[in-house]
């Protein structure tokens, strides 16, 4: 089956096709560099299948060209479908897959990574001992042994950071619309309201998808209720967060570390090389310039064994569709 892959990189490429020839009936995968967008749905005209990313645009108009010149499958690289209108690609008789379960230990991981370099400012450390500055004031870390980790969204990824920080010594709250037993058998870790976890956590991380519900769950209101000088972590979705209330929460010093992976508006900047263009987004700028804020672009995914197990569902997925099999990872709108 031909497919049109969006957004693609380099490593796409590299994973995608390894998982292709794996697989016994390989499709034919044509790569495009940009994104998914009304003005460049045209490039998949005749492709049967559209294989986008996170910051593809799949809203209405787009998914109506798509759909009006012969796609049938859109397959999104990535677990969170929420750049993708599921009533619309209905409406247009889309069917939409995603990459439901990879390498939970990649994001995770990334999470401790930005949860450590803010602690022990490894960031600036670096720069210090690049720079022959062997002093350590302004350095001083905490203890993860014994803080409190509040983590929203108990799901996939939550679970294994609870599992992580439990490691640490850390006591864990959670809070999830939807606990599983599986959270709760974890060491010390227990369900709490929002409120609570807000008010109780030394470090929070959010692991919840963006929803109607969850946009900006991390409002003004919100980070009042927090501890003055709370470490906020989020790797899930830019519009979890309210980021102009963040910049007022790091202002004020009630947020006293901000590790983020996803921003709100990081469609025009992550995933591209743009050193030698003036950034025009000034809320990214002035976010940057703390320095106690870690932004790292929309990594926390990309390790090799994330990637692999990417590839490989995608392929199955398409497989699957082009042999009128049921699609494990379909999405489907909430009946
Ligand atoms: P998951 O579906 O396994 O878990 C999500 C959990 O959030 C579920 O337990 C669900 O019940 C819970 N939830 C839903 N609505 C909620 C709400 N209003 N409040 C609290 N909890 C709520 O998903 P996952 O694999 O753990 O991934 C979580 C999110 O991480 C994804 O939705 C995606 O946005 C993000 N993600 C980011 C990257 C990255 O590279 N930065 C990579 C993968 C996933």
């Amino acid at each position: 089956m031909k497919v049109a892959v969006f957004s693609t990189e380099p490593y796409d490429r590299q994973f995608l096709d390894a998982a292709n020839a794996n697989a016994g009936h390989p499709h034919e995968l044509v790569y495009f560099d940009t994104r998914l967008e009304a003005h460049t749905a045209a490039l998949a005209a005749g492709f049967p299948a559209a294989c986008i990313f996170v910051n593809d645009d799949g809203g209405p108009e787009t998914l109506k060209l798509l759909a009006d010149n012969g796609t049938k499958l859109i397959t999104l690289r990535c677990t969170g479908y929420n750049n993708v209108d599921l009533r619309a690609a209905q409406d247009c008789g889309l069917t939409v897959a995603r990459v439901a379960v990879y390498s939970p230990y990649s994001v995770a991981e990334h999470v401790v990574g930005l949860i450590q370099a803010l602690n022990r400012k490894l960031h600036r450390a670096y720069n210090r001992v690049r720079d022959d500055n062997f002093s350590l004031n302004g350095l001083l870390g905490f203890d993860l042994h014994g803080r409190t980790i509040g983590i929203v969204g108990t799901g996939k990824i939550g679970l294994i950071l609870a599992q992580i920080m439990t490691g640490f010594g850390c006591k864990v709250l959670g809070y999830d619309v939807y606990p599983n037993a599986q959270f709760e058998a974890i060491g010390t870790a227990r369900y709490v309201s929002l409120p609570e976890l807000f008010a109780q956590s030394d470090i929070i991380s959010l692991h919840c998808p963006l929803t109607h519900d969850t946009h900006h769950l991390i409002s003004k209101q919100a980070i009042d209720q927090m501890k003055p000088g709370v470490m906020l972590i989020n790797t899930s979705r830019g519009q979890l967060v309210d980021t102009k209330a963040a910049i007022e929460g790091i202002k004020s010093g009630q947020i006293g570390y901000l590790g983020i992976d996803v921003y709100e508006q990081e469609a025009e900047l992550f995933f591209r090389d743009l050193s030698d263009t003036v950034i025009q987004d000034d809320t990214f700028q002035l976010l940057q310039s703390f320095p106690n804020v870690i932004i790292t672009a929309h990594q926390a995914f990309f390790t090799r064994e994330a990637l692999g197990d990417i590839a490989r569902t995608t392929i199955e997925n398409l497989t699957a569709f082009e042999q009128h099999q049921p699609i494990a990872n379909e999405v489907r709108l909430p009946d």
